[in-house]
């Protein structure tokens, strides 16, 4: 592998599930722009165990295309995952991730890589979407939604944010450190940090077949990016029973009164007290607990604890320090 750093300047990782309609197309068309980036450049595409001719289509472009690397999976492990697989095989000093449907332009290559080149503060290049194409309303809902949603949980800013992004090698090899294996790519970019700058782009229409994520695919994966990154879901349990406990001073207050005043059923004050007092307790016990699960998840997680951007070492000897 530290043979090819060298020779490899930019590498572009394609995962591709179900995409022989365009796929050749698309991969004429990336390998012109990197060419034109990068004369060093490769294309790894990676084939999400596809069950259409997709793979054949790979072969085929192999032969005329000399720097197209392509890995199969074994069955379809879904995009986050074929996105891991590829650019653990990235050897690029850049890595250029996009899709295999040309909806993120290809055009773009070169502006993302001279952006990269010239911008000392670029360690990651990040396409943002100026409008979201074609794309039914109930999909751009849900993504504003679901963006929103995120943002406000994790704190990081999410919208616009897409998967086409180059990414410098210090922050692949970062985000290689990450242990975990449920992956958000969009997430684990954004936690990693360094310095991004975006660049803007239209999303033009699918160029053939269909998109390969249904609603649930989408639900899962809004769901598995907000568990991953934040615990906001198991305060909320907390904070009902606390809000739960509040009532119960209120509506126990009430109870009690109306005992006083005379005008309630035997049995009917201790029954609602006890109620309102448990259901509190119960609430705030699993809140306490949820805090915990949270804290056993983030060390689970076995994330590092800070990432180094840049560094100057001094030359004393014997002072070595370790990075
Ligand atoms: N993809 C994949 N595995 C999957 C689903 C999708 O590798 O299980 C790839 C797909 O081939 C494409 C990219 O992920 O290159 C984005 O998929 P798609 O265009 O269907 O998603 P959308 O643009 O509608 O969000
Ligand atoms: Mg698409």
């Amino acid at each position: 592998m530290p043979d090819g750093i060298a020779n490899v300047e930019l590498s572009v990782v394609i995962p591709a599930y179900n995409e022989e309609a365009q796929l050749s197309r698309t991969l004429q068309t990336v390998a012109y722009y990197a060419q034109e980036a990068s004369p060093r450049y490769e294309i790894i595409v990676v084939d999400d165990g596809s069950s259409d001719g997709t793979w054949d289509v790979l072969l085929q472009c192999a032969g005329r295309l000399p720097r197209l690397k392509a890995l199969r999976l074994s069955r379809n492990f879904g995009k986050e995952t074929a996105l891991c697989a590829g650019l653990e095989s990235a050897r690029g000093a850049a890595v250029i991730v996009m899709d295999a449907d040309l909806q993120h332009p290809p055009e773009l290559i070169p502006e993302l890589v001279r952006v990269w080149r010239t911008d000392a503060k670029a360690d990651i290049v990040e396409g943002v979407k100026r409008m979201r194409g074609d794309e039914p309303w109930t999909k751009r809902i849900g993504a504003r939604l679901f963006y929103g949603t995120l943002t406000r949980l994790t704190g990081h800013r999410f919208e616009g944010a897409t998967d086409f992004k180059l990414l410098d090698r210090k922050v692949i090899d970062a985000w290689r450190r990450l242990p975990e294996r449920t992956t958000f790519f969009r997430g684990m970019v954004v936690w990693l940090g360094f310095r991004t700058v975006s660049v803007e782009f239209d999303v033009p229409p699918r160029s053939g077949g269909q998109t390969r994520w249904s609603f649930l695919g989408l639900a899962k994966l809004a769901l598995n990016a907000i568990i991953a990154y934040s615990a906001v879901p198991l305060r909320i349990v907390g904070a009902v029973g606390l809000l739960f406990l509040f009532g119960a001073f209120v509506l126990g207050a009430q109870t009690l009164y109306r005992k006083l005043a005379g005008d309630a059923v035997t049995g009917f004050t201790t029954v609602i007290l006890l109620l309102l007092v448990i259901g509190s307790a119960v609430m705030i016990s699993l809140g306490t607990i949820g805090e915990y699960i949270a804290a056993i998840y983030n060390e689970v997680k076995g994330r590092p604890r800070y990432l180094i951007r840049e560094q100057i070492s001094c030359e004393t000897e014997g002072n070595e320090v370790a990075a």
